[in-house]
């Protein structure tokens, strides 16, 4: 039935081929379905995890944000409601964009056609914040798009993700971290105002004053109240290079200390201005110096880097940056050193690189170029990522780091490490994070084959019941549960206000229903 939908064109009989789920829809809306095998076998029913795969009823091409609120609409008042999840970049790695027997909205094409609100720059005054730049930008929109829009004006947004080929619309439904977090907080909190299609297919703008409710909720709300189709970020004058450290250790506890030192400094040290990103990862024998999400490592040093490894079997390694402006080197220089006295690295492992803003930023995006050149991007990603709180980082190092991962020994891919402030997190918003003043961020970005994504499955299952066995009160970020035990507990306080939310904005259960949090 569903091939009928792209090859039936508009007839008189148009409605008569419909599936029973689609008998509400207007012409206008089912001129934009497709239903032939290519749509729905397409990228509509795979993402980059590459190992969920649900095919959709129907593929939806919006031309406008009318055309979205039109076919929710339809959904809304029909006698038995089909899902809609809006599909960002599908960079999601469990089927979180997919939506079975129901509508995938396309919102790739939706910025390829440019029929959305673009990127638009401007300012204004807040009461609240007072005067402010900002940049308008479509759900659809990817960061790095955002960044080039911006920059002509000299401004850039202060928060990123360490990979820029995803939507607004996808990292503001889950947070958006990277080691500019600790700083400024997660994307979702550099967000002034929202324009939103809720589940009733209703378009609302919202804004921590005004439509309050849906606002927070929409913010790492996992798609489940709304579809972003324009989000309002706060931009700040753009620095013109970046000086870029890395240090290696071979302590966890003098790493993580070191760590929790840079991100205290959020304002002056010194009269210095702090860091602006602070991450970290860790080198293990079993993986290479250098990987996808950057090299870094001269050559020459490579095997002095391997042979610590040998030693000690696992490195950490503290990566952070300070942005200046391009002229004044030398004053960077001193203050990277005030910044960065003190720290307990390997004496000797100090890497330091001079690359322009937009450089750093981009820096994933060179390894995913040769990865797709060799075939290797579109391999299953069995991600798991974590939040655990300071009080028991150094238990998840034994057991997690220190046991289960060297033990399994095939861990190969990056594994991020890295602390963030909570107070730069909005509670209000949907994001769930550890109740302490400071968390890390873990996470294990595997890459597998497609015979064996299994064992990093087990691998990945084994920590969860490691840390739950040991009391270690994790949090899943980009989150993928089955039950709805899982996903009371992952919310915790704030799962009674979701379950509101969800009333309120979506009370059919219509969107994102890849989340498995209303439907698993
Ligand atoms: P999709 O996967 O398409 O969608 C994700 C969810 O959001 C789905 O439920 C979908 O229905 C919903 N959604 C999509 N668009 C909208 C919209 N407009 N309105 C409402 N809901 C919507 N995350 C970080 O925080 N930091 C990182 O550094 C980071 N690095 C990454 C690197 C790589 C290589 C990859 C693959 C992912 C990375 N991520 C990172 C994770 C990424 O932020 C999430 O997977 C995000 O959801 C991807 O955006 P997307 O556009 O592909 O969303």
């Amino acid at each position: 039935i569903t091939r009928l939908i792209s090859t039936v064109g508009k007839t008189s009989q148009w409605k008569a081929v419909l599936p029973a789920e689609l008998a509400g829809v207007d012409e206008d809306v089912f001129d934009k379905l497709r239903g032939d095998s290519e749509a729905l076998q397409g990228r509509a029913s795979k993402d980059y995890g590459n190992i969920a795969r649900e095919v959709p009823l129907a593929v939806f091409h919006p031309a406008s944000a009318q055309d979205i609120a039109r076919l929710i609409k339809a959904s809304y008042r029909g006698a038995v409601p089909f899902k809609v999840a809006a599909r960002g970049q599908g960079h999601s790695t469990r089927g979180q964009a997919m939506a079975r027997g129901g509508v995938v909205v396309d919102m790739a094409g939706f910025r390829e056609r440019g029929s959305g609100v673009g990127i638009r720059v401007g300012n204004t005054v807040d009461p609240s914040v007072g005067y402010f730049h900002y940049a308008d930008v479509g759900g659809e929109q990817l960061w790095i798009d955002v960044l080039h829009a911006t920059l002509e004006h000299g401004l850039a947004p202060l928060s990123w993700t360490d990979y820029l080929y995803l939507t607004v619309g996808g990292t503001l439904s889950n947070a958006g971290i990277s080691g500019q977090t600790f700083r400024y907080g997660p994307q979702i909190s550099t967000v002034r105002e929202l324009d939103v299609i809720t589940g009733k297919g209703e378009s609302v703008t919202c804004s921590s004053q005004t439509n309050s409710e849906l606002f927070h909720g929409v913010l790492g709300g996992l798609g489940q109240f709304g579809i972003i189709t324009r989000a309002r970020i706060a931009l700040a004058p753009a620095p013109k290079r970046v000086k870029w450290v890395r240090l290696l250790y071979s302590d966890f506890s003098a790493f993580t200390k070191d760590q929790e030192q840079l991100i205290s400094i959020t304002g002056r040290k010194q009269n210095i201005i702090g860091l602006d990103y602070v991450e970290g990862s860790l080198l293990m024998h079993q993986g290479p110096i250098n990987n996808w999400r950057s090299s870094f490592f001269p050559l020459a040093d490579h095997g002095r880097i391997i042979s610590q490894v040998t030693q000690h079997r696992v490195l950490y390694c503290l990566e952070v940056a300070k942005y200046y402006d391009g002229q004044s080197e030398n004053n960077v220089d001193k203050e990277l050193q005030v910044l960065l006295h003190g720290l307990s690295y390997i004496p000797g492992f100090y890497y330091e690189k001079d690359v322009s803003y937009v450089e750093f930023l981009n820096r994933v995006r060179s390894g995913e170029l040769k990865l797709q050149s060799q075939g290797l991007w579109d391999v299953p990603h069995p991600w798991l990522n974590l939040f655990i709180p300071k009080s028991q980082i150094m238990d998840f190092d034994s057991g997690v780091f220190k046991n289960i991962i060297l033990k399994r020994n095939i861990t190969t891919g990056p594994v991020l490490v890295y602390p963030m402030n909570r107070n730069k997190w909005d509670n209000r918003m949907s994001a769930s994070i550890p109740d302490e003043d400071i968390f890390y961020t873990v996470g294990f970005l595997h890459s597998s084959g497609f015979d064996n994504w299994k064992e990093y499955d087990t691998q990945n299952k084994e920590i969860v019941q490691f840390c739950n066995d040991a009391g270690i009160k994790i949090k899943q970020y980009l989150p993928h549960y089955r039950t709805q035990e899982d996903w009371t507990n992952h919310f915790g306080p704030k799962w009674r206000t979701f379950v509101e939310r969800k009333h309120q904005f979506d009370p059919r259960m219509i969107l994102s229903p890849g989340q498995r949090i209303f439907n698993n």
